[in-house]
């Protein structure tokens, strides 16, 4: 099962991405590429395989990310091998933005997509103030883009408003506890199970 936790930057996507991985059993974090350099603590293959622009481009050239997108000027993309490999040891979450979960829809519909929303458009501008990378001048620009990334919330599947961290990794693991049950991903314990020998 693929996993979407998306939302506008400063909505909470990684802390809570984090710590729903960290929680619970057969959910590993996709790892992506990105041109960022690393912030402080932020460990290359664990935070994101931190390549140049250059490397970027011939995997992008070579076909080899399922998405891929710009973000404020630095690219970031989940790679084909990073997902598949995660898929082989069970449930994959991915954080990334909007533009890269309306991808992963077209790509697998049957994805689970979690919009993470903020409380108010006045609570996200104060979180993205006190996170201190965003100048003043370009705020009115990055509220825009957040209402505009907001307005896709049909293209998920759950909406999640993170007000109380603790509550929403909460919300978080039900759903993708309630998105294991559903009958499609069940069928084959099902038959094997009525069609018993014995
Ligand atoms: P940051 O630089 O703060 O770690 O991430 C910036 C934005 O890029 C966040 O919204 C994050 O979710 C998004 N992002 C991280 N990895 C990927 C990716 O592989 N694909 C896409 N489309 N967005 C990503």
């Amino acid at each position: 099962m693929i996993v979407v936790v998306s939302g506008p930057s400063g909505v909470g996507k990684t802390t809570v991405a984090r710590a729903v991985v960290d929680r619970m059993e057969g959910v590993n974090f996709s790892v992506s590429h990105t041109t960022r350099p690393p912030r402080g603590g932020e460990v290359h293959g664990k935070d994101y395989y931190f390549v140049s622009r250059e490397e970027f481009l011939r995997m992008v050239d070579q076909g080899e990310f399922v998405e891929w997108a710009e973000v404020y000027g630095h690219l970031y993309g989940t790679s084909r091998e990073e997902l598949e490999r995660k898929l082989r040891m069970g449930d994959v979450l991915l954080d990334i933005d909007v533009q890269g979960a309306l991808s992963v829809k077209k790509l697998f519909p049957r994805s689970v997509r979690i919009m993470l929303f903020p409380p108010s458009l006045e609570v996200l501008k104060e979180r993205i103030r006190r996170r201190g990378d965003t100048p003043p001048e370009d705020m009115a620009r990055r509220l825009e883009k957040a209402r505009w990334e907001l307005k896709h919330y049909p293209y998920f599947t759950h909406i999640v408003i993170n007000q109380v961290l603790e509550e929403t990794v909460e919300e978080v693991c039900s759903i993708i506890k309630g998105e294991r049950r559903r009958e499609f991903r069940m069928e084959e314990r099902a038959r094997r199970i009525i069609w018993e020998e014995g």
